[in-house]
This record gives C-alpha cells, sequence and structure tokens, in this order.
C-alpha cells in the first residue's frame, strides 16, 4: 500500500525552507493529517535571498488510482517540485515508538 502525503509531511526545497500544504479538501486523516491530492498548493519559507522559493503545486504521477472528489491523492514517493522548478524533499513524519517498546529499555534491572 502506497503511502498518501498528508499534511503532517515534512517537505523541504533545496534550501532546507519547510512548506507548508494547504488541503484543499480536508476529508480523509491518517495520524491527524489531512491527506493531499493534486493540485493542492503549498507556501514555501525559503531562506534563500535571490529569488527564494514561495510555493508549490502537487502533482500526481499517477501510480495510484486513490481518488478523492475525482481528484488523485498524492503519495509521500510522487516527485514534486516548487514553482521554480526546483525539486522537493518531502518526508512523512515517522510513527511514534511504541510505549512498549520505550518501557523495555527504560526498566529498571531486577537484583
Ligand atoms: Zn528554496
Amino acid at each position: 500500500m502506497p503511502q498518501p502525503l498528508t499534511t503532517n509531511a515534512i517537505i523541504k526545497c533545496p534550501h532546507q525552507g519547510l512548506g507548508t500544504t494547504i488541503p484543499s479538501l480536508p476529508k480523509w486523516q491518517i495520524n491527524g493529517g489531512y491527506v493531499c491530492v493534486e493540485q493542492d498548493t503549498g507556501t514555501i519559507v525559503c531562506p534563500q535571498l535571490n529569488n527564494p522559493c514561495v510555493g508549490y503545486t502537487l502533482q500526481s504521477m499517477g501510480l495510484n488510482a486513490t481518488k478523492i472528489d475525482e481528484r488523485k491523492v498524492i503519495l509521500v514517493t510522487d516527485f514534486n517540485k516548487t514553482l521554480n522548478g526546483l525539486p522537493l524533499d518531502i518526508t512523512e513524519k515517522p510513527r511514534r515508538r511504541s510505549r512498549s517498546s520505550f518501557r523495555r529499555r527504560h526498566l529498571p534491572h531486577r537484583w
């Protein structure tokens, strides 16, 4: 199952500027983030002084058939670019470690 892109994802331009996607169809949530569809737009806070990246429009590569209201769902692995044509670095936030594995490592030894 390919991973849909949500508003939880960390989206960066090549200058490490952070992007924020505005979900146009805020209907389907995964881990508290809205799933993004094609033509969703985002804004980038880019540190570049000359010709900074200002935003992006998400495009689907068409590798999945999942749609919301006839618009294709964007995958984390879909290739997307900034409005000035630079590649975006997209990573979905890793899930939190389960509490049981935390407890296993931090329990004091029994003597
Ligand atoms: Zn940039």
